[in-house]
């Protein structure tokens, strides 16, 4: 059986890789995301694609490309995206000519949840949530063996629940997104705001952006968890009880076995799992009385999204439909 070639679009890059149809990746290629220009995104999507092929050309399925994006029923249009430039655009159509291979286009974060319940974390789960912690929170949704899109093609999309009234401001147009509170974006907003009102609380941080708290990033955050920093590990704690929080109120809504959790702030691990599971269990509506969800880490970490488009296609292609 052939390699399919995996794409993973989404606010900051776009990631591509080989994977065999047992979900091994044998090649991986990145560039930046274009973010600004539909066109340049479509140019990186192509030049990772011709890198991964060269070499195997005639022995690859075809592409599946999960993207940062709101895609209709049909997966024809991207309707919407909140950190890149799609607005009723044609992906498809535009990869089709470009691309002129077998082709599975959808939101990244589907593709993820895919991953995650062919491959990973929630194998066998009759109802499972996939959770990515990246420039956002994406979202997808496993069950009964499918993949659940909603009537209109955009179900999952928790990263808009309104978490705080008049809160901050979401590129959704909205305030108080839950992504504004749970996301790498987030940890460099929390940490900005810290180290300009507390330069003091914030050193530790600043020393790593030449004292220009507008640099601190999510990823600056994330490496000072890592090395211990106490301030940072603290915003890497609020994030995981945001995580916690917003799980609680799926659970409300959907009684899922499982919930993984993936994206770039999931290589945090246990960091943002344990705030996470210790606020679900002060949160979950009736707890004490009934389960809730295993909250886990993707099995296929960052890599899911890139291992479930592959995937995805490779179905597409078996069934006639790409
Ligand atoms: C978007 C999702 C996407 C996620 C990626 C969110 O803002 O609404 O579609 O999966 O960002 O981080
Ligand atoms: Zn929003």
């Amino acid at each position: 059986a052939l390699p399919a070639l995996g794409i993973d679009i989404g606010g900051t890059k776009v990631a591509g890789g080989l994977v065999a149809p047992d979900g091994e990746m044998l090649a991986t290629a990145r560039r930046a995301t274009p973010g600004a220009s539909v066109s340049d995104t479509e140019d990186a999507i192509a030049a990772v694609v011709a890198e991964l092929a060269e070499g195997h050309e005639g022995a690859i399925v075809g592409v599946g490309v999960g993207a940062a994006g709101w895609f209709d029923r049909t997966g024809d249009t991207v309707l919407f995206s909140p950190h890149l430039a799609w607005r009723n655009s044609t992906l498809r159509k535009d990869l089709a000519a470009r691309l002129q291979r077998p082709l599975w286009v959808g939101n990244d974060a589907d593709a993820a949840a895919w991953a995650e319940y062919r491959y990973g974390a929630a194998r066998g789960a009759d109802l499972a949530l996939m959770i990515t912690l990246g420039t956002g929170i994406g979202g997808g949704i496993v069950l009964d063996g499918r993949l659940r899109r909603g009537s209109h093609g955009v179900a999952g999309e928790w990263g808009h629940m309104r978490v705080v009234p008049d809160g901050r401001l979401c590129a959704c147009g909205n305030r108080g997104c839950w992504e504004q509170y749970a996301s790498g974006t987030a940890l460099g907003q929390t940490a900005r705001e810290v180290a300009r009102t507390s330069p003091a609380a914030a050193a530790l941080l600043l020393e790593r952006v030449d004292c220009e708290p507008d640099r601190l990033t999510g990823e600056h955050v994330a490496r000072a968890a890592y090395d211990g920093d106490p301030l940072a590990l603290e915003l890497v704690t609020e994030v995981g009880c945001w995580l916690g929080q917003g799980i609680a109120d799926l659970a409300a809504v959907l009684d899922p076995e499982v919930v993984v959790i993936g994206g770039g702030v999931s290589v945090l691990g246990e960091m943002v799992l344990r705030p996470a599971r210790e606020r679900l269990e002060r949160a979950l509506p009736g707890r004490g009385f009934r389960p809730g969800p295993r909250v886990v880490a993707a099995a296929l970490g960052a890599q899911a999204g890139i291992v479930g488009a592959a995937d995805l296609v490779r179905r597409a292609v078996a069934e006639g439909e790409a």
